[in-house]
C-alpha cells in the first residue's frame, strides 16, 4: 500500500530544545489508516497534526477497545536518524491486538509508514544529549454502538512528541511505595497488553502514592499480594547476592522491550539473570541480611529508574544508600549509547530512518 502524504501548509514553530518536557508538544504530521470489516486496512496517509472527528457513540470512548506502543527516534552526532527495535513494538501491538480482539497490523508496513513519518518531521527531534523524539502508535475501536463486541471499524494513528532529557540533573534513585490495596492486573486479564484500561486501573494508586511523599507503586501480584510484578509503568529488576532477578513474564505483566534489552545486555556481561516468581519477602530478607545490592525499573521513557527506597507495609528500606548501582548505570550507559549512536550496536536493535 501507498502512503498518500498530505503536507502541513501552516507548520508551528519548533519548541525551545531546553523546556520540551514529555508529551505535550505534538509535530506537523500524523499518520492515519481506516480499518473497516470485510475490507481490511486502507487509506494510508500522513497528514498534518489535527483533531479528528468522533461519533459520541463511537466504542472505544464507551468499552475501552484499544491498544498503543511507545518507542522513541534518536538523532545522532554524526546526523542520523535511527530508531530502537522498531519491530518489536509493532509486534507486541500485535500481541496486544489480539488479546483486545483487534484486526493485526502488517509489522513491516507500520515500521515504514513510521519511519516515513519520522523523516517528514525529522526537524523535530531534538539533539542535546538525553533528548529525543517520543513515537506513540495506537488503534481504537470507532464504530458508533453501544453494544458490547469487537469494533468492525478502527483507525490506527501515529504521533510523535519531542521530549526532554529524563534526568536533566543526572539520574536521582526514586522512592516507591509497596502497593497492598490495589492491583493493576491479573493473569488472565489485560495486563500483558498496553491497553489503557491497564493505566485506568492504576492511576489511583499512582494518586495515593504521591500524597504520601512517593514517585510511584510496586505493583504486587492480584491473588496473593505476595509477589513482585511491575513498577508504576517499568518492569522491575533487584540485584540480589550478585544474581539479577525481575519478575518471569506469566500474563500479568508487560513484555517491556528494554526489559528484554536488559536481560540481553547482562548475559551478554556473564551477569547471572533469573526471570522468576520474586516475593517482596524475599526482597526485604535480602536486604536485612545485607545481600540487596541494587533495584531498578526499565521502560522506554527514562531507560533505567533506580529505586533508592521502598516502604512496605510501613517498613522502610533504603537500597544501595539511595545512589545508582554500577550495574544499573552500566545498562543505562549502553542502552543510550546504543540509541543515540555513541556504543556498538551489537544486538542489531537500531534501524536508521537516514
Ligand atoms: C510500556 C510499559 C512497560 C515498558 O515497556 P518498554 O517496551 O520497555 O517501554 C512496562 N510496563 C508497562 C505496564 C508498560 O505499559
Amino acid at each position: 500500500m501507498e502512503i498518500r502524504i498530505e503536507n502541513n501548509l501552516q507548520p508551528k514553530a519548533k519548541p525551545d530544545p531546553t523546556s520540551l518536557g514529555f508529551g505535550q508538544i505534538f509535530t506537523d504530521h500524523m499518520f492515519v489508516m481506516d480499518y473497516e470489516e470485510g475490507r481490511g486496512w486502507f487509506d494510508p496517509r500522513i497528514v498534518p497534526y489535527g483533531a479528528v472527528p468522533l461519533d459520541p457513540s463511537v466504542m472505544v470512548l464507551h468499552y475501552g477497545q484499544a491498544t498503543f506502543e511507545g518507542l522513541k527516534a534518536y538523532k545522532t552526532a554524526a546526523g542520523h536518524i535511527q530508531l530502537f527495535r522498531p519491530y518489536s513494538n509493532m509486534e507486541r501491538m500485535n500481541i496486544s491486538n489480539d488479546r483486545l480482539c483487534i484486526p493485526r497490523l502488517d509489522v513491516d508496513f507500520a515500521v515504514d509508514a513510521i519511519k516515513q513519518l519520522v523523516e517528514i518531521d525529522q526537524d523535530w527531534i531534538p539533539s542535546a544529549e538525553g533528548t529525543s523524539m517520543y513515537i506513540r502508535p495506537f488503534v481504537f475501536a470507532c464504530d458508533p454502538y453501544l453494544g458490547v463486541r469487537p469494533s468492525y471499524k478502527y483507525y490506527f494513528m501515529v504521533i510523535m512528541s519531542p521530549v526532554g532529557a529524563y534526568y536533566p540533573e543526572g539520574i536521582n534513585p526514586v522512592k516507591i511505595y509497596v502497593e497492598e490495596e490495589y492491583v493493576r492486573a491479573v493473569k488472565g486479564g489485560l495486563g500483558f497488553t498496553k491497553t489503557p484500561g491497564n493505566y485506568a486501573a492504576s492511576i489511583k494508586a499512582q494518586e495515593v502514592a504521591h500524597e504520601k511523599g512517593y514517585t510511584q507503586v510496586l505493583w504486587l501480584d492480584g491473588i496473593e499480594k505476595k509477589y513482585i510484578e511491575e513498577v508504576g509503568t517499568m518492569n522491575v529488576f533487584f540485584k540480589i547476592d550478585g544474581v539479577v532477578i525481575t519478575p518471569a513474564l506469566e500474563g500479568s505483566i508487560l513484555a517491556g522491550i528494554t526489559r528484554d534489552s536488559t536481560i540481553k545486555l547482562l548475559k551478554h556481561w556473564g551477569v547471572p539473570v533469573e526471570e522468576r516468581r520474586l516475593s517482596i519477602q524475599e526482597v526485604y530478607d535480602a536486604h536485612a541480611q545485607g545481600k540487596l545490592d541494587e533495584a531498578f525499573g526499565t521502560g522506554t521513557a527514562a531507560v533505567i529508574s533506580p529505586i533508592g527506597e521502598l516502604n512496605y507495609g510501613g517498613q522502610i528500606i533504603s537500597i544501595n544508600d539511595g545512589q545508582i548501582g554500577p550495574i544499573s548505570a552500566k545498562i543505562y550507559d549502553t542502552i543510550t549509547g546504543i540509541q543515540n549512536g555513541t556504543a556498538d550496536d551489537i544486538f542489531n536493535w537500531i534501524v536508521r530512518v537516514k
